[in-house]
């Protein structure tokens, strides 16, 4: 949703070779002729004089089958536009900020994906494109490593690798050398793989003390996100007594098998709220 033409074009030509790669490494799950690059063609105007109609070109009432890329693609909700990102305010120094909800009047939401190492639906990367969801992957620096293609498909679709440890073990309490080791370690592996310094960092299970924050900033982190929502096997789950998605808010997801369900149900939520989803790095810088 915020990409450029140009980068898209870019980005297509990409994700096109990385699919045929996959093909190779992750099984015939990905069809790269399903990708378009280009907008779709103008429609044929109904006004143009033609012959009579030929069967063949009566229009299709096909429905997609459950469950297919397409019928995912036909159940996203249309948004409203999103709203030039104002980025949140950030000190240079002090305590990182540590955020369930970003601190935004803007009518925008957030969607997280973290862990990486337990399941990896062959469609999400192709689900993303297509649909424009903008994304945030917390990921743990081994499972990135294993699957680096698979996530580097999400990244060429739009999607942005951070931070989320190497081991996925409660941070707080631990001593800054243990913590700095799991979220520097993270950082580096995750910077060489996928070409960017993870500026974001989430703490596995949301535990952190002060000693994580001072940690984070300490290898790279502008922001520590916890989240306002969670969503599982197609249901979002709300945190805060409003019950409907806030502006601001940063919806939790993981790499499970329902994840596209998931990534459904939150861009429902986030409709039936009246805002757009966004991505996080627009908003902080
Ligand atoms: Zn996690």
């Amino acid at each position: 949703m915020s990409a450029t033409p140009v980068r898209r074009i870019l980005a297509a030509a990409t994700l096109l070779a990385l699919l045929a790669l996959s093909a190779c490494t992750v099984g015939p799950a990905f069809h790269a002729r399903q990708i378009t690059a280009a907008p779709p063609s103008p429609a044929v105007p109904t006004s143009m004089p033609s012959a009579p109609p030929s069967p063949s070109a009566a229009p299709t009432t096909t429905r997609p089958a459950h469950g297919s890329l397409d019928w995912y693609l036909s159940q996203v909700p249309t948004f409203p536009e999103a709203p030039p990102p104002q980025p949140v305010p950030l000190t240079a120094t002090g305590a990182l900020p540590f955020w369930h909800r970003l601190p935004t009047e803007q009518k925008v939401a957030f969607i997280t994906i973290d862990d990486g190492g337990l399941a990896r639906p062959p469609a999400v990367a192709e689900f993303i494109w297509r649909a424009h969801i903008p994304v945030t992957m917390f990921l743990n620096s081994p499972a990135a490593e294993e699957h680096d293609v698979y996530f580097r498909q999400i990244q060429v679709a739009g999607g942005v690798v951070e931070n989320h440890t190497i081991s996925h073990t409660s941070l707080a309490g631990r001593s800054y050398d243990y913590q700095k080791q799991e979220i520097c370690g993270a950082a580096d592996r995750l910077e060489t793989l996928f070409g960017k310094r993870a500026t974001l960092f989430r703490p596995p299970f949301g535990e952190y003390d002060s000693t994580t924050l001072t940690a984070a900033r300490d290898c790279g982190a502008k922001a520590v996100l916890h989240w306002s929502e969670t969503v599982h096997e197609g249901k979002v789950r709300y945190q805060t007594p409003e019950k409907v998605v806030q502006p601001g808010d940063v919806l939790l997801m993981h790499f499970r098998p329902a994840l596209m369900d998931d990534l459904l149900a939150a861009l429902k939520a986030i409709h039936r709220a009246g805002l757009t989803p966004a991505l996080l790095e627009d908003y902080i810088r």
